[in-house]
Order: structure tokens, then sequence, then C-alpha cells
């Protein structure tokens, strides 16, 4: 089942403390993308500009995602520079350039509108609802926001938040949209705003996911070296909405396991710079990683049961 993506396409700068990349590519979709293509084939609407080289178009069109919504608008593309801490953990976002994003207000293709699974990744709320308007029947709806929308649009977001069924933020913004600080509170809070599942990411300490059934948690997998933070969220709801539309629904079951590869595909994206730990990976590489995680978390794995 094909997934639907809108969101960013961007040149990022990156500041970590284990170094640089300069216009790296970058943008919520991007990562969505390279990282839900292993799952399910991707759709992407976005707008680019005349600097985006077309080497890096081919990137995702040499892996199957389908670029024909992503729309090559006169002016640079949108551009992002963000500064790590120490504690990874914590970045500054030093500038914002919207530039052909600024007017951004895509028509989707006619396919497109047939779209079964729809992720729209963190962009302003009114232009999320514009695009799930144009969606016939959709199955499945998830979106991803920031403190910026939470802050600055917040009766949009809230419109918005009963016509999806999974929400997608941090640890902060669920507690800034929620009003609460415990994490269960502001998860069961979010939960009556509407959508049926919200997935709170807590960068290196996992995922919390709440849902009518209950709670699920999983730490992120651990690694010893983590470089560039940027875009293991949104690599996570890639992963998250390929595993979800593959499986062809939303049981408690698919929920958990989606989780758990959201996560595995996260760790691979923040072992390097910008989209270079996705654009590298094999399917092997994430069954690896997927056995090593469920080994990780199995506290009743039989090699120790039957001791
Ligand atoms: P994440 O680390 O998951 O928050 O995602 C980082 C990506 O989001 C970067 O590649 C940025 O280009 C992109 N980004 C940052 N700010 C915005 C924004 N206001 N709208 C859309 N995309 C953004």
């Amino acid at each position: 089942m094909s997934i639907l993506v809108v969101g960013s396409m961007a040149y990022d700068t990156i500041e970590t403390p284990h170094g640089k990349a300069e216009s790296a590519i970058g943008g919520s979709v991007s990562y969505f993308a390279l990282a839900a293509r292993f799952f399910s084939p991707v759709s992407i609407v976005a707008a680019i500009g005349t600097d985006f080289r077309d080497e890096d178009v081919r990137i995702f069109a040499e892996r199957a995602i389908d670029i024909r919504g992503v729309t090559r608008r006169d002016g640079p593309t949108f551009r992002w520079h963000g500064r790590y801490h120490e504690d990874m953990n914590i970045r500054d976002t030093v500038s914002v350039a919207l530039n052909v994003f600024a007017d951004f207000s895509p028509d989707l293709l006619p396919d497109q509108r047939r779209s079964d699974y729809v992720f729209l990744a963190n962009i302003a709320p009114e232009l999320q609802a514009h695009v799930l308007a144009q969606v016939a029947s959709p199955k499945v709806v998830a979106a991803d926001t920031m403190n910026l929308w939470i802050n600055n649009e917040r009766p949009a977001l809230v419109a918005l938040l009963p016509r999806i069924g999974i929400l997608t933020l941090n640890d902060e913004e669920a507690r800034m949209l929620s009003g609460e600080h415990n994490l269960v509170k502001a998860g069961r809070a979010l939960l009556r705003m509407g959508p049926r599942t919200v997935l709170i990411k807590r960068g290196e300490y996992g995922v919390l996911q709440f849902s009518q059934d209950g709670m699920f948690a999983v730490p992120a997998y651990p690694l010893e070296e983590v470089v560039d933070p940027t875009g293991a969220g949104d690599t996570f709801a890639g992963a998250f909405m390929g595993f979800i539309a593959r499986r062809g629904g939303l049981s408690e079951s698919a929920l958990r396991t989606a989780v758990v590869y959201g996560s595995v595909m996260a760790s691979f994206a923040v072992e390097r710079f910008s989209i270079d730990g996705l654009a590298r990976l094999a399917w092997e590489d994430i069954d690896a990683r997927y056995r090593a995680f469920i080994e990780l978390t199995d506290s009743h794995h039989s090699r120790w049961t039957s001791q």
C-alpha cells in the first residue's frame, strides 16, 4: 500500500560535537521517504528550489520513491541551520529560511488523492488540513508537529487533531500541547484531543505509545556514537508508517512492531550526518538490527528462562 507524505525537502547546515555538514540534504520528507521505502511504496509532495542538485533528486528516484509531486520552483530551497549541544538531546535553531517553502500550497495528483496512508509531516497545520482535504477516503492519517505551530497556530492544530488517527511529537511538544508536565498524563490528554494513537518521541530515551489499549514503551537502540540526531523523528515516522501500510491495519500488535521498526531505523539515521545513514542501508542491515533490538529488550528470552 502506497504512502503519501507531504512536508519539507531542505538543505541543512548541521553542527554537532562530531563535526559539521553544510548544505546537506534534509527536510522531514527526505528522512521519512528514505525510511518508509523499505516497507511500502512512497509518494512525495514537496517543493524544491532551482539550487536543488539533480544528483540529490536522483537519490530518491533511484530508490523507487515517487517524486512526481516534488515541484521545482523559482528561488532557493528551504534551508535550516541547527546546532547541537554536547548533550545532543538539546539543539538550537541558528536560522531558518523558508524560501520556496513560504507559499507552498500543493495540489495533489489524481492518484495521490486516492491514497490510503497519509503522513502530514511537520508543516503549518492549515497546510496539513489543506492536503488532507484533498484525499478522498484515507485509511490511516498520521501527523507530526512542532513547538512553532503549538505556540503560533494552536487553534488550527487543535482543529486538525480529531481528523487524524496518529499524532507524533516529541516530549517537550507533548507537554506544550497538552498542558501536562507528566508524560503519561500528557499522552492521555492528547488522546482526548482526537487521535487514536499518540507517539511521544524522547530522543535517546526512546518512544512512548499511547492508545485506547494502554501504553507501550521502547528504548532507543543504544549506540556507542550518535553523530547527528537530525531527522531521527522523521525517520522513525517513515519506518512506522511504512510498516503499518505494509501490514494494512492498526491492530495493537501492528502498532507495536511498527514502533520497534521505527526505533531501529532511527538508530541508523543518527549514525551519520544528514541522510547518509539511510541512503546506504540494505534490508539485511535493518533485519539484523531488528533482531538485535528484540533480543536486547526481551526479558523472557529462552536462553535465560531455560536456566
Ligand atoms: P527533526 O530532527 O526530526 O526535527 O527534523 C529535522 C528536519 O526538519 C531538518 O532536516 C530540517 O530541514 C527540517 N525542518 C526544520 N524546521 C522546519 C520547519 N519549520 N518546517 C519544515 N521543516 C523543518
